[in-house]
């Protein structure tokens, strides 16, 4: 369960063959619902227990096209969580500031220190995504970041950082329908960009920058996963069970309490 959308380091991904449907995977909506909720509160007790031991942090990477879901699955996945302990970072267009320093310095700056949860909305993968696909550097420039990506994040794995990176993988016909959406409903109209539709016909572009991002970026310590992602529902769920999954297997401690607390009174 936990390796089904796992992005195996190794492999040469083709999102064309892999599903953004919910079906084959979960059929049961009510059911999922349920196993959802029943995660989301372990989710806050295990997030809990890692602020408090206060030693160790996680990273979670959101990439997704636009209306891919990146907003929905930050509201829904942490809905639990004490907000004291997750810091939701999204990277837009790079400030001058960020463009007169290396690409992962706003990157650095933004990851977790001991006992939080970060989130990254887009992150240092723009930068091997639509980067490419606009050509905003030439190749001598981009060709040598996943090789800096993996590196990056080996030393953020090798300083105590848990590094989860989710595509949301929806199919070109949703996105669609997600955009139909938001010019239909008013409250969601200040959503749409038409700067999102130039991108959708990118669409080609931007699979295959992604296969690449998820090729040469999938590693042991840093493991991409491919959610199906057009049923928000099973998004939702296929990602807390991967979250809770990994906390799960830290192994989580509360710090030693000061000793002979049992003799204290409180007057
Ligand atoms: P929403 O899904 O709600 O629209 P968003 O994440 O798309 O949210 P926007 O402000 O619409 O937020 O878009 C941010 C834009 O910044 C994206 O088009 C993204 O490609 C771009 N961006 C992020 N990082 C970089 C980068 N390093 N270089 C160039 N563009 C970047
Ligand atoms: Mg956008």
């Amino acid at each position: 369960m936990f390796d089904t959308h796992l992005v195996k380091p190794g492999t040469a991904v083709r999102l064309a063959e892999m599903p953004t449907e919910a079906s084959g995977f979960h059929d049961d909506r009510d059911t999922a619902r349920d196993e959802f909720r029943e995660l989301r509160a372990e989710l806050a007790d295990l997030q809990y227990n890692l602020y408090a031991e206060g030693r160790r942090k996680l990273l979670v990477v959101l990439q997704a096209m636009d209306a891919g879901g990146k907003d929905g699955t930050i509201r829904k996945v942490f809905e639990r969580v004490n907000p004291q302990g997750v810091r939701v970072t999204s990277f837009k267009v790079p400030s001058a500031e960020e463009l007169a320093h290396d690409f992962l310095w706003r990157i650095h700056k933004a990851t977790p220190a001991n006992g939080m949860i970060g989130v990254f909305n887009r992150s240092h993968y723009e930068d091997v995504l639509v980067v490419r696909v606009d050509r905003i550097v030439p190749e001598e420039i981009w060709r040598p970041r996943y090789a800096m990506i993996n590196e990056f994040e080996r030393l953020l794995t090798a300083s105590g950082t848990t590094v989860l990176k989710f595509f949301l993988h929806i199919s070109l016909d949703e996105q669609k329908q997600r955009f139909q959406d938001r010019l239909d409903e008013p409250s969601k109209r200040w959503k749409f960009s038409r700067g999102d539709l130039d991108k959708r016909r990118q669409w080609p572009d931007y699979m295959a920058v992604y296969e690449d991002a998820l090729s040469h970026c999938s590693t042991e310590q840093a493991p991409w996963w491919v959610i199906p992602a057009d049923q928000k529902w099973y998004r939702n769920l296929a990602i807390a069970r991967i979250l809770v999954g990994t906390l799960r297997r830290m192994e989580l401690d509360f710090p030693d309490p000061e000793e002979g607390l049992d003799e204290i009174r409180i007057e």
